[in-house]
């Protein structure tokens, strides 16, 4: 079988000499070469998850390391993250700032403070941010959006950035008006998740008002209007198979997204969801999250993919990992410190009590350290993007 004129080398005989001795604990050795250039199957895929060796581990993350290389560059991306409002209509069972949590304090950030921070990221060269927040769908959220990514555009211009900050939105499902009325206000990206593609593991995380079939055909919709769009799915779910993973995989190149924002499960305490006894280790759901990630740049080769915070939440290097195994976008904090601990969609999450500029150097240093560099004063949108629209024009 070929794809792409690309033949299949995939070599998956069991080395059972190996395994008796220990040596390759998977039964199986990987060849870097074969898993770069050959055809990710179902069955490849399930392999790069179940992958448990450390000599395995590592063919996979330099697999991923190079595709990552070849096809997007050295460069980080950067979003400052921007967490407006922890109002929510949804009432998500895995989610901490849902509806019917009482003990939460809600807030949400004035136009001048958003445009606040939109500038502290421009003056340190972001060049992105993204608007996140919990869903509301009433018309006057509608226009603060608008009005917001309007100020943003207009306040953070610069040589380097004529059109001024690139924004990503994530504010959850809304009516098409909607979506291109954020659009047409200057908002070109937008992130929304499955959480999984699984319908029955959907309906386990989700009221039954929410919907499997409205999530899809909003992405289908954000990308009919042109946004660039991402989408992601939670890692370690209770109930969740190797396979559920590999069709979300799947269900990500079959969707031709352009961005992937996943992690791995944490529960929240006042979440009914919990599921902690089923979860196993940290050290479990940050290896899977970190296969997941390598799995997903070997079969999208071109997409930006984040090292999301939850992967920092279960280790202290956990975002560090994320851009080894084929990560190439951070979000660093630049939420007010005085709010950030009221955006908790699970337990532990980190970088609560350093302001923006810690995050800022913190994040220079990490990302350093792994080799890569910052891209600094460029939107540094998906050339998964670039490559669909130079397709559609042709
Ligand atoms: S996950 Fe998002 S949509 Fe769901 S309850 Fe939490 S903030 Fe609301």
């Amino acid at each position: 079988m070929s794809v792409a004129g690309t033949a299949v080398r995939i070599n998956w005989q069991p080395r059972p000499d190996k395994a008796k001795l220990g040596l390759v604990e998977d039964g199986f050795e990987f060849s870097a070469s074969d898993i770069h250039a050959g055809f990710l199957d179902r069955e490849t895929l399930h392999r790069i998850l179940a992958a448990q060796s450390a000599q395995n581990i590592e063919t996979i993350r330099r697999a991923a390391e190079k595709t990552l290389l070849e096809r997007c560059g050295d460069t980080v991306r950067l979003r400052g993250l921007v967490e407006f409002s922890n109002r929510c209509v949804c009432d998500c069972n895995y989610c901490g700032i849902r509806r019917s949590n009482r003990a939460v304090k809600r807030y949400t950030l004035s136009l001048a403070e958003i445009v606040e921070c939109a500038q502290w990221c421009a003056a340190k060269g972001y060049g992105s941010l993204v608007l996140q927040a919990g869903e509301r769908r009433d018309e006057k959220f509608a226009a603060f959006v608008a009005e917001a990514v309007r100020a943003i555009k207009a306040e953070t211009c610069s040589t380097e950035l004529p059109e001024g900050l690139g924004i990503t939105l994530c504010v959850g499902e809304q009516s098409e008006a909607t979506y291109a009325r954020w659009f047409e206000a200057g908002a070109h990206r937008y992130l929304l998740r499955m959480e999984s593609f699984k319908p029955a593991l959907f309906a386990a995380l989700h009221p039954r008002e929410q919907t499997y079939a409205a999530r899809r055909e909003a992405l289908a919709t954000l990308k009919r209007l042109g946004y660039q769009v991402g989408t992601g799915v939670m890692i370690g779910l209770p109930g969740q198979s190797l396979d559920d993973l590999v069709d979300d995989l799947l269900a990500f190149r079959d969707l031709g997204v352009d961005m992937i924002g996943m992690g791995p499960y944490i529960p929240h305490v006042q979440a009914p969801l919990g599921g902690a006894d089923q979860i196993g280790s940290a050290q479990a759901r940050l290896g899977l999250s970190l296969r997941m990630i390598a799995a997903a740049r070997l079969l999208l080769k071109n997409v930006n993919i984040a090292a999301t915070t939850a992967l920092q939440a279960l280790s202290e290097t956990g975002r560090e990992q994320g851009l080894r195994f084929g990560a190439n976008v951070i979000m660093p904090q630049v939420t007010p410190v005085r709010v950030r601990s009221q955006y908790t969609l699970y337990d532990g999450k980190p970088c609560l009590d350093d302001n923006a500029e810690q995050c800022c150097e913190c994040l220079r240093k990490r990302i350093e350290s792994v080799g890569r560099r910052v891209l600094y004063q460029a939107w540094g949108d998906s050339a998964h993007f670039a490559q669909r629209r130079a397709l559609a024009k042709a």
